[in-house]
C-alpha cells in the first residue's frame, strides 16, 4: 500500500526553505516521490493523509542518552530494562524522536531494545547501542551503575572486546571527569594514561568500531581527536586548537548543553522550570553546573560559528523531553533554529552512520517523519506541537484529535 501525505509544508532539512503544498509519496517504507500536491493523483487503495498545511519534517534524533541510572533506584534490574524500553517507545510516540545513540547502559539493555525494535517485535525508535560506559578505577560516572572500571591497556582492550561480543554498535570511552560526581571526579581532569588510550583506540580501529569519546577539557578533547574518535561528547572546556582539530579531522561534537545549563536558577521557561524542579538535583551538582555553564556555552557558540560538525544529544531524562529541552538550549546559546534542526535530524542520522537512509525528507530515503502544527524555524519550541509520527511510512502516533 502507498501512503500519500498531501498539503504539507515541507521542511526537508536539506534546504532551509519550506515548500508549501507538498505531497510526499511513500512506497515500501521509502519516499518515492516529492511533488506539489496538485500533481499527485491518489490511486484507489492509497492511504491519503491530508495534513492541511502543517509542517512535515524528518523525525528527530537524540544522539547521547542513557537509561535511568540503576544505582539511583531500588527497582529490580528486570523492571529497569522494561522501563527503558517504555521510555524509548514514549519518546517516539510523544515527541517524534526516531533515533537514539546510547552513551552507556548496563546489562546491554540498549542492545536488547535495539533488537526488539529492529525485529518488529515492538514499535520503537532506532537504537544505536554502546553497552557499558568504559572508565578507569576511580573514574567517571561510577554512580550510574553502567560504568565499567578498566585499568591498564589490556584491561581496556578486554572490556572493548566484551562490548563487541555483546552486540554494541560503537564504544563509549571515558577520557576525563564530569560535572556530576564526587569531588575527585572533575571535568577539568583527564583519567587515562597514554598507553591505555592508545590501546583502547587501537583495538576499536582494528575491529572497525567507532569511538564515542567523553572528553571535557582541552587535553582530553585533543587526545580523542588525534587518536581518531568518531565524536567528542560534551567539550565543556576547549581552546582554539580544539576547534581547529575538530574541523581538520571532521570529528563530530555533541555538546550536551543540558548538563551545565539546566539548573533551577538557570531555567528560562515553564518547561525548564518544571523539569529542574522534578529532578531533585543536589546542591553540589547545581554549583558545579552553574560554574561550568558560561565556559561551556562560550565554546559551544564558537564551535557553531566555526562550522564544526555537530549533532544534538541531551544526556538527560526522561527521553521524551530530553531532546526538546536540549534544542531550546541550543537556540538560547547562539545556534539558529535551522542549525539546531539540522543537528537534531540530518546530523543525528549521519553521526549514527545512516545518513544515506535517514535524517532528511528526500526521494529514496526511509520515511521516518513527523508532522508538527507550526513552523519550527520561527520557534524551535513548535516541535512540541506534534501531530503525527511515521516510521517507515506507517503512522505510529496520531495526536491530531487532541
Ligand atoms: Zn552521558
Amino acid at each position: 500500500m502507498r501512503t500519500v501525505i498531501v498539503n504539507a509544508t515541507l521542511l526537508d532539512c536539506v534546504r532551509p526553505t519550506p515548500i508549501e503544498n507538498s505531497a510526499v509519496v511513500i512506497e515500501d517504507g521509502r519516499i518515492s516521490r516529492i511533488e506539489p500536491t496538485g500533481s499527485v493523483t491518489p490511486q484507489p487503495g492509497d492511504n491519503v493523509i491530508d495534513v492541511a498545511g502543517a509542517w512535515l519534517l524528518p523525525g528527530l534524533w537524540d544522539v547521547h542518552v542513557h537509561p535511568d541510572y540503576h544505582s539511583l533506584t531500588d527497582m529490580p534490574l528486570a523492571d529497569q530494562v522494561t522501563l527503558f524500553g517504555h521510555r524509548l517507545m514514549t519518546a517516539l510516540t510523544d515527541s517524534g524522536i526516531v533515533g537514539f545513540r546510547c552513551a552507556g547502559s548496563h546489562d546491554y539493555m540498549d542492545v536488547a531494545w535495539k533488537r526488539a525494535f529492529d525485529s518488529g517485535q515492538y514499535v520503537g525508535p532506532r537504537v544505536f547501542a554502546s553497552g557499558h560506559f568504559l572508565t578507569t578505577t576511580g573514574g567517571h560516572f561510577l554512580t550510574s551503575g553502567h560504568a565499567l572500571e578498566c585499568d591498564g591497556p589490556y584491561g581496556f582492550v578486554k572490556a572493548i572486546r566484551e562490548q563487541i561480543r555483546n552486540g554494541v554498535d560503537h564504544i563509549k570511552l571515558n577520557l576525563s571527569g564530569g560535572i556530576l560526581g564526587p569531588p575527585w571526579d572533575l571535568h577539568t581532569q583527564s583519567f587515562l594514561l597514554e598507553d591505555e588510550l592508545k590501546a583502547a583506540f587501537a583495538i576499536c580501529h582494528r575491529r572497525g568500531f567507532k569511538v564515542m569519546a567523553h572528553a571535557t577539557n582541552p587535553e582530553a578533547v585533543k587526545s580523542a581527536i588525534r587518536l581518531g574518535a568518531h565524536s567528542v561528547e560534551h567539550g565543556y572546556i576547549m581552546d582554539d586548537e580544539c576547534i581547529d582539530l575538530l574541523l581538520k579531522h571532521q570529528t563530530w561534537l555533541v555538546p550536551t548543553l543540558a548538563i551545565s545549563h539546566l539548573t533551577p536558577k538557570q531555567a528560562s521557561d515553564d518547561w525548564e522550570s518544571r523539569w529542574t524542579t522534578q529532578r531533585n538535583m543536589s546542591h553540589a551538582f547545581c554549583c558545579r553546573a552553574e560554574a561550568a555553564s558560561d565556559v561551556h556555552g562560550g565554546w559551544f557558540a564558537k564551535a557553531v560559528k566555526a562550522g564544526v560538525r555537530m549533532a544534538l544529544g541531551s544526556d538527560i531524562r526522561p527521553l521524551k523531553d530530553a531532546a526538546l529541552l536540549e534544542m531550546g538550549l541550543w537556540t538560547r546559546s547562539g545556534a539558529t533554529t535551522w542549525q539546531t534542526l539540522q543537528a537534531a535530524t540530518r546530523h543525528g542520522a549521519e553521526i549514527c552512520g545512516v545518513g544515506d537512509d535517514l535524517g532528511t525528507v528526500e526521494v529514496g530515503k526511509l520515511a521516518d517523519l513527523i508532522v508538527v502544527a507550526a513552523n519550527p524555524l520561527e520557534d524551535i519550541k513548535n516541535l512540541r506541537r506534534l501531530l503525527l509520527v511515521l516510521k517507515e511510512g506507517t503512522v505510529v502516533s496520531d495526536r491530531r484529535a487532541r
